[in-house]
């Protein structure tokens, strides 16, 4: 089924005489008539529900019809994005291990690895996603354990070259693993190599601005008995010695994410917000191709404009990253557009606090147009040297361009550059 079909078909299939809108299963936990029945569940929990902290129905549909849009194995929903991109490195990370991640990321993902992580015994290197294989295998020790970067990076705007980044990894026995928070529909990372998919379904996947969560997909491919990773391969003494790799083969890493890892966390999605994210779901790839239509043309509105300094938009005839643009995101680049003026920080706030149309709020990927300044929200715990690392200038503003009428957001977008 193509990507529209699936966000409305996929998951959830009513059978006769059942609701025709996927119920919200609401319950801690499930009943059953036999100690033994649940006994048998806690020896293999993949075969029934036992509790919400790791599976639900309604998320289950979810996670089904999240995994058929990215191709993936399976999923499992979390509770943010960032709790799905803690789980699953930590998933296959302890104290002692390292892993390798492109520096031009979200923040937050920056702080829990440079900050968090590394409290935890984890160190992360980071290395600039545009360096030649050559480069970026140098950041690879004995006790890496994977690769990380986003397909359209947060607040950059860089295009992740997948099929780089997944040669470097498979080279070295490890898994890659792509945050897609910005690109669902538009691009589908597992078709060029990666392992593990990432969400954070606040952003598109949601559209409206009513819930955080996060997702985790697995592809299902790598091999987890390659002898990189015993933790898959030798028994997990916190499940009565079950070996992962050997009784749940290529879903093996989802289903210790699940059993192990959001057993001990318990940062899993809830009911209501599984059901929420579904509604989200149904309208994205309609939503995507809208976004993508307004923001190629904002941006070309920018590129021209005698404020503007620079503009970063994949498609963007000056654009670094329009081959890869290409590429990858054949169907759009999302909404999301980062510009500098010129005049800096000033012009920058001026002409932020001057948008009509425009909501001022941390938040992007929303269904309407959103705007905000990184240096001073989101990425303000960062150094100078990390900013820079994030490809975010003092003057950067970032532009979620939503889908309202391309006139309006136009006129907004004129009458704020007019007060600069
Ligand atoms: N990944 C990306 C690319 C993001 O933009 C964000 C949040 O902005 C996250 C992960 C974290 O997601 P959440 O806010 O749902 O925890």
């Amino acid at each position: 089924m193509r990507p529209e079909t699936i966000a409305l078909r996929a998951g959830y299939k009513p059978q006769n005489g059942e609701p025709h809108t996927m119920p919200i299963y609401q319950s801690t936990t499930f009943e059953y008539t036999s100690s033994q029945h649940i006994g048998q569940l806690f020896d293999d929990p993949t075969m029934g529900y036992i509790y919400s902290r790791f599976a639900n129905p309604t998320a289950s549909y979810v996670e089904e019809k999240i995994a058929a849009l990215e191709g993936g194995a399976g999923a499992m929903l979390t509770s943010s994005g960032q709790a799905a991109t803690m789980v699953a490195v930590t998933n296959i990370c302890s104290a002692g291990d390292h892993f390798v991640s492109a520096a031009s990321i979200y923040g937050g993902t920056v702080n829990l690895f440079a900050v968090t992580l590394k409290r935890f015994g984890i160190d992360c290197t980071f290395v600039d996603q545009d360096a030649s294989e050559e480069e970026i295998q140098r950041a690879i020790k004995p006790n890496t354990k994977l690769i990380f970067g986003e397909t359209i990076a947060n607040p950059a705007i860089s295009v992740l070259d997948i099929e780089k980044f997944a040669r470097i990894a498979h080279q070295n026995n490890l898994p890659l693993f792509v945050d897609n928070t910005f690109a669902p529909t538009l691009c589908r990372p597992f078709e060029w190599g990666a392992d593990i998919i990432i969400h954070s379904t606040t952003k598109y996947m949601d559209g409206h601005a009513v819930l955080v969560g996060g997702v985790i997909v697995d592809g299902g491919t790598f091999d987890w008995s390659n002898g990189m990773f015993p933790c898959f391969t030798e028994p997990d003494e916190s499940y009565h010695g079950i070996i992962y790799h050997q009784q749940y083969g290529k879903l093996a890493f989802l289903i210790k994410a699940r059993m192990q890892m959001m057993r001990d966390l318990g940062a899993f999605q809830s009911a209501q917000n599984a059901f929420l994210l579904d509604l989200g779901l149904q309208t994205l790839p309609l939503r995507m191709e809208r976004h993508c239509k307004n923001a190629a043309q904002v941006a070309e509105l920018l590129d021209v404009h005698d404020k503007v300094e620079s503009v970063r938009y994949p498609t963007l005839k000056g654009s670094p990253y329009r081959d890869l643009a290409q590429k990858y995101l054949p169907s759009g680049c999302s909404g999301v557009i980062s510009f500098t003026l010129k005049g800096g920080r000033d012009a920058a706030v001026r002409f932020i606090d001057s948008l009509k149309l425009a909501s001022n709020v941390v938040h992007v990927a929303d269904i309407r147009t959103l705007v905000l300044h990184p240096a001073s929200s989101t990425h303000r715990q960062l150094t100078d040297e990390q900013l820079e690392a994030a490809g975010i200038t003092p003057g950067l503003i970032r532009l979620s361009v939503g889908c309202e009428h391309i006139d309006d957001i136009i006129e907004d977008v004129t009458q704020a550059l007019g007060a600069v």
